[in-house]
């Protein structure tokens, strides 16, 4: 179990360098709003890895390090971006599914109870990123459409 959460330590971090990457690729494409909220979601990843590796800690568990996985710099359009976010997001959901599943079948009920606060910020991560790819989708990547979504999401994102 301790190896799995060490593992999904790295994945969490390796999630919120991937999506810094993304932010600077919007920030290259001139969209402060798609940049300050993809950089939100990277500080949130990062919360999601530090939550990992204080129950760690809490559980007298050693953190092991690997290698971080090289974020990918270039996607392509303001959509392909999104796009491959969530695709990362339901590869992150699947790996909190099978700790979860992993917990069960050890008998580790405090893991359980830990994990469980990541099955359902797993729901509102895709959602979040559903939503906004549902409207690029509508938006048929027409430049008016995408940069009323940038403004929107520059207002939205906190600090
Ligand atoms: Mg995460």
């Amino acid at each position: 179990m301790l190896e799995a959460l060490n593992e999904q330590i790295n994945l969490e971090i390796a999630s919120a360098y991937a999506y810094v990457a993304m932010a600077a690729e919007f920030a290259q494409q001139n969209l402060p709003g798609f940049d300050t909220w993809m950089q939100q979601q990277a500080k949130e990843e990062f919360g999601h890895a530090m939550r990992i590796v204080d129950y760690v800690h809490d559980r007298d568990g050693n953190i092991t390090y690997g290698p971080l996985k090289a974020p990918k710099a270039k996607h392509g359009t303001v959509r392909q971006i999104i796009e491959a976010a969530l695709k990362h997001e339901q590869h992150v959901t699947k790996s909190i599914n099978d700790l979860y599943a992993l917990a069960t079948k050890e008998n580790d009920y405090a893991t359980q109870q830990m994990l469980a606060w990541f099955v359902t910020e797993q729901v509102e991560e895709e959602k979040s990123v559903g939503d906004i790819l549902a409207r690029l989708e509508i938006a048929q990547d027409a430049p008016a459409a995408i940069l009323m979504l940038d403004r929107e999401l520059g207002a939205r994102s906190g600090d």
